[in-house]
């Protein structure tokens, strides 16, 4: 029997010039890495894909585990053949044999092939008359090019890999390739799939929750680390800070405007995230946020947050509908933890009213009352660390 293998297709990491190299080096590792407690053979490239030896039973674990890698779009189970025509002949029809037990309602099929080594002797259309004629000989269905039941991948490259199942990875860039990202964690639905988004551009995250204990129960922060897990299947093991916002709500209360309590607290996470990012050198802060959803989320309540520091701060579901950041969520598989009904620190001290055209100014004013700086300082040195691997 043939050796089996899995193909991972790179998608923009191949474009990206210089970085290139240092792009298929890291991925390499982390699929290395994702693969510790799976049976395999070697993990090698072949002129821009990666592969992945391995029995043919384990095909389909190491697709599921390494489907959850940025970088991928698509991942095939393959079988891999000498580069000569007697071995491609017998590999065509061992593959469509194959596909055809695992489906006897196939009829139709197409060749589709790739020559990326131009030296080999046949060009594309002539490999692809060979798929034909093996099949045709062989089995009992015939060609569509308009709309087969399944595809023949054929491709060329150091050696010979015969494919005719491509399975979606996630796209995006290898993890760790755009620097570290704090993202702001509430146990709701936006959030998660804040981190997920900022995740597949490259940025390796970890978290920050702010609870309200007593006020809020053991229950919602154990949403928040099974949350955490979730992004983590996909970010890697992540650390989330978990500090308590009560203290602080509780001196806003007493002091401020109910109206302004909100934003006031908003203001507050910043700072938290500030400091924790100047200190463990998060290059960015990531947030939930988006346009228009509720009053604190508007332009003038964006503005008062934004202006507690100067990094970076990424805001991926700005522009999105809620109906599309809930398809991702399930997409993804957060939604059904987040819309479990424990509440998170901020509707504990909701206004009834919210404040609808805060001004920068006026948070100062409001902020003159407070402690700040001893407020931070307190939340921070009772900081909780979690740990997700
Ligand atoms: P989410 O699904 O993120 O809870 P939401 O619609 O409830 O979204 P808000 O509660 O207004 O949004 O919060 C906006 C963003 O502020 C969140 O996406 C998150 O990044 C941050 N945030 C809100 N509450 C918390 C919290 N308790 N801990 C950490 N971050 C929070
Ligand atoms: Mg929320």
């Amino acid at each position: 029997m043939s050796q089996r293998v899995v193909s991972l297709s790179l998608g923009e990491v191949i474009l990206k010039g210089k970085n290139r190299k240092s792009f298929i080096d890291t991925l390499m590792g982390q699929v290395k890495k994702s693969l510790h407690d799976i049976s395999h053979g070697k993990i090698y490239q072949d002129t821009g894909k990666i592969y992945i030896d391995c029995n043919k039973e384990d095909q389909e674990k190491i697709i599921k585990r390494a489907q959850h890698i940025f970088g991928i779009v698509y991942l095939s189970p393959c079988i891999k053949i000498e580069k000569n025509i007697p071995s491609i002949e017998e590999g065509i029809r061992e593959i469509t044999r194959e596909t055809l037990e695992e489906n006897p309602e196939f009829k139709t099929f197409k060749g589709d092939t790739k020559r990326a080594d131009k030296n080999f002797e046949l060009n594309s259309m002539e490999l692809n008359n060979i798929i034909g004629g093996q099949v045709l000989k062989n089995f009992p269905i015939k060609v569509d090019v308009y709309n087969p039941d399944f595809y023949i991948y054929m491709d060329i490259r150091r050696e010979v890999y015969l494919y005719t199942k491509r399975f979606k990875g996630h796209g995006g860039l290898p993890l760790g390739t755009n620097g570290k990202g704090l993202l702001l964690l509430s146990g709701g639905i936006d959030s998660p799939v804040a981190g997920y988004m900022m995740a597949k551009r490259g940025v390796k995250i970890d978290g920050l929750h702010f609870h309200s204990f007593p006020f809020t129960s053991q229950r919602a922060e154990e949403k928040v680390v099974k949350l955490g897990e979730i992004i983590s299947t996909y970010g890697g093991p992540m650390k989330i800070y978990s500090i308590n916002l009560l203290p602080i709500q509780k001196e806003i209360n007493k002091n401020c405007r109910e109206d302004e309590m909100t934003l006031l607290s908003r203001r507050f996470m910043m700072r938290i995230a500030e400091r924790i990012s100047e200190k463990n050198g998060y290059n960015s802060i990531i947030t939930g946020e988006n346009l228009g959803q509720v009053a604190s989320q508007t332009i003038d309540g964006l503005t008062v947050t934004n202006d507690i520091t100067r990094r970076l701060i990424f805001r991926p579901l700005i522009g999105m509908d809620k109906v599309d950041i809930i398809d991702i969520s399930k997409k993804i598989g957060t939604y059904e933890t987040s819309i479990l009904p424990f509440e998170d620190c901020c509707t504990v001290f909701l206004p009834k009213h919210p404040k609808l055209r805060p001004t920068i100014k006026e948070m100062e004013i409001s902020e003159e009352k407070l402690d700040i700086e001893s407020l931070v300082e307190a939340a921070l040195n009772n900081a909780k660390i979690i740990e997700i691997s």
